[in-house]
């Protein structure tokens, strides 16, 4: 029940109307006694975002597109990793400082980790914008030997560079022979469904392939990655851990995730048959 001590949190991005945090928060919320609400911020000057998170005392905030990396320099303070991956989803207000946090790196580690072993494996990682950064700094972090390919090649050439990995051309995809492949673009992307990143040829039985875009859950890579016998992970399996970590530092319980990919997984099936 809301009262005069519900505490606030949300999301603040531009757009945010599509997101499932505010379902994800508020359900585990309610499941663990917390009394809290989340809910969606749409945000038009991020300065006057972050003045009033501080004044009206709201607690902690998840940051999406297009805040990630402008939000890094008007913070109090930026853990040591999300200022190494140079991108924040997290903000916890800690006493009227507001303290940026990077779980998407987590979450995606997390999810790929359930599956495979990461250490000394050979990862085409696809993108180079915010989320394939954090999942960049992740594969280094486990050891991992990545490719690094993207649209827009000096991008692709520069986080390469960062984090010691190899860049290649977007067109030289086929003729690599990767063990675990993961798209971090946006491609495939509702309404753009029936697109897929990758030509299916480089799909091969028993290679590990996840896609962070969840809208469709099944999208069309997935679904070829699923014909060639290759192990998959959807993009839900990222947003519920990335969720369940920003749960954790704000309120220091650690949430359900299996529950929060009940709710997440009934979300968007009711979005596909309009029932929501
Ligand atoms: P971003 O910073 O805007 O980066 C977008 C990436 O997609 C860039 O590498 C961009 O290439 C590439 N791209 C976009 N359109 C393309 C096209 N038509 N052809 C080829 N490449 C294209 O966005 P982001 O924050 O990294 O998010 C990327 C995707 O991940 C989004 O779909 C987002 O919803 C999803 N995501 C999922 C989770 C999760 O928890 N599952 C978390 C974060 C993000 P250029 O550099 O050439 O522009």
């Amino acid at each position: 029940m809301i009262d005069a001590r519900t505490e606030l949190y949300g999301i603040i991005g531009n757009p945010v109307r599509h997101s499932l945090s505010p379902l994800l928060h508020n359900r585990a919320f309610r499941r663990m006694g917390v009394n809290a609400l989340y809910l969606a911020f749409e945000v038009i000057d991020l300065k006057d975002a972050l003045r009033g998170i501080k004044g009206l005392g709201i607690r902690g905030v998840s940051v999406t597109i297009p805040f990630k990396t402008e939000v890094v320099s008007l913070l109090d303070e930026v853990e040591e990793t999300a200022r190494k991956i140079g991108a924040v989803n997290t903000i916890l207000n800690r006493e009227g400082r507001l303290i940026g946090y990077n779980t998407d790196w987590h979450g995606a580690m997390e999810a790929l980790e359930q599956r495979v072993n990461l250490s000394g494996k050979k990862v085409l990682l696809l993108g180079a914008g915010g989320a394939a950064r954090a999942i960049g700094f992740g594969l280094r972090e486990k050891g991992s030997q990545v490719v690094i390919v993207n649209r827009s090649t000096d991008k692709a050439k520069k986080l390469a560079e960062e984090l010691g990995f190899v860049y290649q051309p977007w067109l030289s995809v086929g003729t690599l022979d990767p063990e675990v492949i993961i798209n971090a673009t946006s491609v495939g992307m509702y309404p753009d469904d029936q697109e897929s990143p990758f030509p299916k040829e480089i799909l091969r039985e028993g290679m590990t392939v996840m896609d962070i875009v969840y809208r469709p859950l099944r999208t069309r890579l997935l679904q070829e990655a699923k014909e060639k016998d290759c192990l998959t992970i959807d993009g839900l399996e990222m947003l519920a851990r990335q969720g369940a970590r920003q749960f954790e530092i704000w309120t220091g319980k650690r949430p359900d995730v299996k529950k929060i990919k009940e709710n997440l997984y009934e979300a968007l099936r009711n979005e596909a048959m309009g029932t929501s």
